[in-house]
Parts: structure tokens; sequence; C-alpha cells
């Protein structure tokens, strides 16, 4: 089933998500939640889609980048973003962790935030201890793209938005984006939109 993605000023989107039990992850309820997330994320189309974006404010994100949404994008691109198909998987009660001072800036979306975009400073690489959805403790490395994604869903689990961390001179909609700055360099779209930084 396809469940609404709510907008930014949804308060859920604010709040402090709640950690699950092995027991509720197993649970018929928290299973066809799953099922239904990954429906919508799919759907939308999206490569990350947490809990609190669909109104429920419980530690769960559903994860995935496709290769046939890849296919789409010019590899230059993907090397810069250090950006890979990373299979459909679960998300649950993550503990993150920086493996890296380092931050790369590019534009990044939100399926709450519809018809935006900004560039945002994540870390480069990231470590994440999470439940899967089958309770089962799993540990991941992640680098580049993937580790941004994880960083935002993360996020949505704590009450955070994109908009909170982003250089906010550079928000801008996705039809702006589209016409004037797709093929910018980051550098060259903060000298343009932001003088003094
Ligand atoms: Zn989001």
């Amino acid at each position: 089933m396809r469940l609404k993605i709510v907008q930014v000023g949804d308060p859920t989107l604010r709040l402090l998500a709640r950690k699950l039990t092995p027991e509720q992850i197993v649970s018929e309820e928290i299973q066809r939640l799953i099922r239904d997330m990954r429906d919508t994320m799919r759907d939308a189309p999206g490569v990350g889609l947490a809990a609190p974006q669909v109104g429920l404010p419980l530690q769960v994100a559903v994860i995935e980048d496709r290769e046939d949404y890849l296919k789409l994008i010019p590899s230059s691109e993907l090397e810069e973003r250090e950006r890979k198909p990373i299979p459909f998987h679960v998300v649950i009660n993550p503990k993150i962790t920086a493996m890296t001072e380092t931050k790369v800036e590019f534009f990044e979306g939100c399926l709450s935030l519809g018809g935006f975009s900004a560039v945002v400073p994540r870390l480069r690489k990231v470590k994440v201890e999470y439940l899967d959805e089958l309770a089962r403790e799993q540990v991941v490395e992640a680098t580049g793209w993937y580790a941004r994604i994880l960083q935002h869903e993360i996020d949505h689990m704590q009450g955070n938005l994109y908009i909170d961390r982003m250089h906010s001179r550079t928000f801008m909609s996705l039809d702006n984006w589209n016409r004037s700055w797709k093929s910018k360099t980051i550098g060259e779209v903060r000298s343009a939109l932001d003088p003094n930084q």
C-alpha cells in the first residue's frame, strides 16, 4: 500500500522518533509498515524514506539506490558523488559515528520538501550500527552518496531536516536548479548565490 508522505510543517517531522524492541520489529504491524514504506519510496521515487515522513515517529527507515536510477545520470556525476547502487535494506534504531571529519557538499532533496533542493555539507564517511527487519544487529561503513543517504535518514529520526544543515542561500526550486544550476560546480553555485561566504 502506498502511504502519504507528510510535508515540512508537519510536527511529526520535528519529533525525536521512538526506538523499536525486537518483538515490535518482527510484529505483523511493523512488517507491513516496512513493505508499505518500500512501495512508497519506489513509487515516489526516492532513495530513502524514514517513518516520520509517513507520520509515524519511529526509528525505521528504508534505503535503496537502484541501478535503473543511476543509468539516467552521467558517469562523471556518479563518480564525483561516489554514488553506486545500494540494495534495498531496512535501518532500525541506528547509531551513527563519524569516520572522518571531511565533509563534502552537493545538492540534496527530500520527499518531505517536495520541489526544492539545496547544497548540504555531509560527512564523507560514517559508520552505522543498526537492526535490520529481522532485528539482527548490523554494522555498515558507508562512503560518498550512501553515507549521505544514511545521514539524511538518521537525521529524520532525530527530528532534523536538510534545511537545518544546508547553505541556506543555495535553497532553490527544482525548476530553477534544472534551468540554471544543474551543470554548475558547487563552488560556482555558492559564489554566485552567496558572494560574501
Ligand atoms: Zn528526507
